[in-house]
């Protein structure tokens, strides 16, 4: 085979250049595997309430075990297949172009979610949370066009963490875009609320089994 030039070779493309032309690529790969598979908004309520009785369990138990983290794992797992994830902020700033990119100005990709989730995936990496990162989530409709294309972060604890830990770190979690000057969003507030609400009730439950210690201890102390 031959190959001759029709023209001048172009100027070479240096190294920073040719990273950046390959992130781009592959977060745009990382889109068009996400957008194909979307998944239904039924599903995804199934999965949040599945999530949601995993950590009741955990709260009431105190800890976690085999059955249950495979579970958060696999729940984990199908939500991730319908989203695209960037690891680093860099990453996710180029998602958010192309999300404007791709549909439309209508909605500023990047002022809406750059700083915001930003601020949560700072506080949470030192806080040490196990894994933490960026996804955009897409949902479809019972006619199954998109209906929901959902930026987001994410922050997976440590598996040694006791409930008290982990609601303490999501707290703060939740509420850094306030720290950092950003407004908090719906799901924010309402994260808020749920994780003070828990740490009350497992401050009262504290407080019966300390109780019930005591009286345990002056019933032995009597019968002495
Ligand atoms: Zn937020």
């Amino acid at each position: 085979m031959n190959f001759s030039k029709s023209q001048e070779s172009p100027p070479p493309i240096n190294s920073n250049e040719r990273i950046i032309q390959e992130m781009k690529e592959e977060i745009s790969g990382r889109l068009d595997r996400a957008i194909n598979n979307p998944i239904s908004e039924e599903r995804f309520s199934e999965l949040e309430l599945q999530l949601q009785n995993l950590k009741e369990n955990f709260l009431k138990k105190g800890y976690r075990e085999s059955p249950e983290i495979d579970d958060e794992d696999s729940i984990e797992k199908e939500i991730f297949a319908s989203s695209a994830i960037a690891d680093t902020i860099v990453e996710f700033k180029e998602m958010l172009d192309q999300l404007g990119d791709r549909f439309g100005k209508y909605r500023d990709w990047v002022g809406k979610y750059l700083a915001h989730e930003n601020a949560h995936t700072n506080v949470a990496e030192t806080l040490g949370y196990e894994k933490v990162g960026y996804a955009t989530v897409f949902i479809k409709d019972e006619n199954e066009n998109l209906a929901f294309i959902q930026p987001l972060h994410f922050s997976k604890p440590q598996i040694d963490w006791g409930p008290r830990e982990s609601l303490e770190k999501q707290l703060e979690v939740a509420s850094a875009p306030e720290k950092y000057g950003d407004k908090l969003s719906d799901s924010d507030e309402a994260n808020i609320e749920e994780y003070k609400k828990d740490l009350e009730e497992l401050n009262q439950s504290d407080l019966d089994k300390e109780k019930e210690l005591s009286e345990i201890r002056s019933r032995l102390n009597s019968n002495q």
